[in-house]
């Protein structure tokens, strides 16, 4: 039978390409021993992308290290990333055939493996997939041609189905379902259809039981908790979710969005046991920007701006932030309710290219990841705050690294 958190008591696997990364970077061994995800971002990762490893690989390896829990990001759909460029996948909007039998299956087959079934296997489903059929879809300012496709197909819903299904059928595996992030779905009107949306899905699938809970975050920059101020705060009457960078959200940070969705989960029929994993592979927001205090109590922009750790130039920018640094730790069980930090995003990986990079990955170019775009509907048309002169998403880059372990907070 499962446990109720698969991170408790046990070891989590350090992915050793990753690490060998780390490692290799000057003052990288300071967090090359930390697990990280391993992505599953393609058919040929299954078994191994141009000589590395492959799942079974993974698998063996964690064996051999004696970890109790792995985390895989099983990340494939059909029209993948609908509402961005930098993540499109191999696979075209309508190849859920191919999604099933050539991408699931295999998995399937070697995660029942006897061999695997004492450890603890975490499966990601499917990021950067369901949220978008609420929120980047018309009638909505934000929609895209992509998530307009994807949500006149039933695609996502039925490959995530599927996953859910075969995954959930073997009892050392735990399907964890993508829910965005605070800054995409803390406002009412994206939270309460996104959780219905995902709850209908399992429900309708029979897969309710086949959810173990959600993971937030992901490759994201949101803050685990602004320690300076709160939803509640206001300032001279006015309330902070008044200010410009709130915009009216109900949540300033990730653990605070976690909890609450959480629940909107659990009345939405999920099983009140399930827990939330964070990715703070990235979030940290230390070094020498960083507020030491609340911000000065002149007006609401100025307090949330004075207080806020997150520095990014607007909530809705997400690809290779400029100043960012490494987050918590991975932790088990850190918080009622969150299962685990945890770096699902493998630090110092690009979120996507600057410009144009021809690739036979599917990758577009999003001008989300140019530092010189001056943004669209989904970030309200400001600076995208992306690094420059970054590779493919996926693909290393040093100067990234090495700015997350400049900034890292805790510090290292
Ligand atoms: C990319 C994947 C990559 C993952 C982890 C995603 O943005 O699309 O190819 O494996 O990041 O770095």
């Amino acid at each position: 039978g499962r446990v109720d958190n698969p991170y408790a008591g046990a070891k989590a696997y350090v992915n050793p390409e990753w690490s060998a990364r780390a490692a290799a970077e000057p003052g990288g061994s300071r967090i090359a021993d930390q697990p990280t995800g391993v992505w599953l971002d393609r058919t040929a990762a299954i078994q191994g992308v141009n000589g590395g490893m492959g799942l079974r690989a993974h698998l063996d390896k964690a064996l051999e290290q004696g970890a109790g829990v792995v985390q895989l990001v099983v990340y494939n759909l059909p029209g993948r990333d609908c509402s961005a460029l930098a993540s499109n996948g191999e696979l075209k909007a309508d190849q859920i055939d191919d999604y099933k039998t050539r991408y699931i299956d295999p998995i399937t087959a070697i995660l029942k493996d006897a061999r695997y079934a004492r450890l603890r296997i975490v499966t990601v489903v499917e990021i950067d997939s369901l949220p978008n059929l609420v929120t980047n879809v018309k009638p909505r300012p934000t929609w895209t041609e992509n998530c307009e496709t994807m949500k006149a197909n039933g695609n996502y819903q039925a490959g995530i189905a599927y996953a859910l299904k075969q995954f959930g059928a073997i009892p050392n595996v735990y399907n964890y379902l993508d829910i965005g992030h605070h800054g995409w779905l803390g406002w009412d009107t994206n939270l309460g259809p996104s959780a219905e949306l995902l709850a209908q899905v399992a429900k309708d699938s029979g897969s309710v039981k086949n959810v173990h809970g959600f993971i937030t975050n992901t490759a994201n920059y949101g803050a685990t908790k602004e320690p300076y101020f709160g939803i509640n705060d206001s300032v001279n009457g006015t309330s902070v979710r008044q200010s410009k960078w709130v915009d009216w959200n109900w949540y300033v940070d990730e653990t605070g969005y976690a909890q609450g969705m959480r629940q909107r989960l659990v009345q939405a029929g999920f099983d009140p046991g399930v827990g939330v994993l964070i990715d703070t592979s990235r979030n940290g927001w230390g070094g020498a920007d960083r507020p030491t205090g609340p911000g000065p109590k002149t007006s609401v922009d100025a307090y949330v701006d004075g207080s806020r750790i997150d520095r990014r130039i607007h909530l809705g920018n997400w690809c290779n932030q400029a100043g960012a640094g490494l987050g918590e730790r991975p932790k088990a069980a850190p918080e009622p309710g969150i299962d685990a930090y945890v770096w699902m995003k493998p630090p110092g990986e690009s979120d996507g290219a600057s410009r144009e990079i021809p690739n036979n990955e599917g990758k577009g170019f999003d001008r989300m990841c140019d530092p010189t775009y001056e943004g669209n509907p989904r970030n309200n048309h400001n600076m995208s705050g992306a690094r420059p002169n970054m590779p493919l998403s996926g693909h290393w880059s040093s100067e990234q690294f090495q700015e997350l372990l400049k900034n890292a907070y805790p510090a290292l």
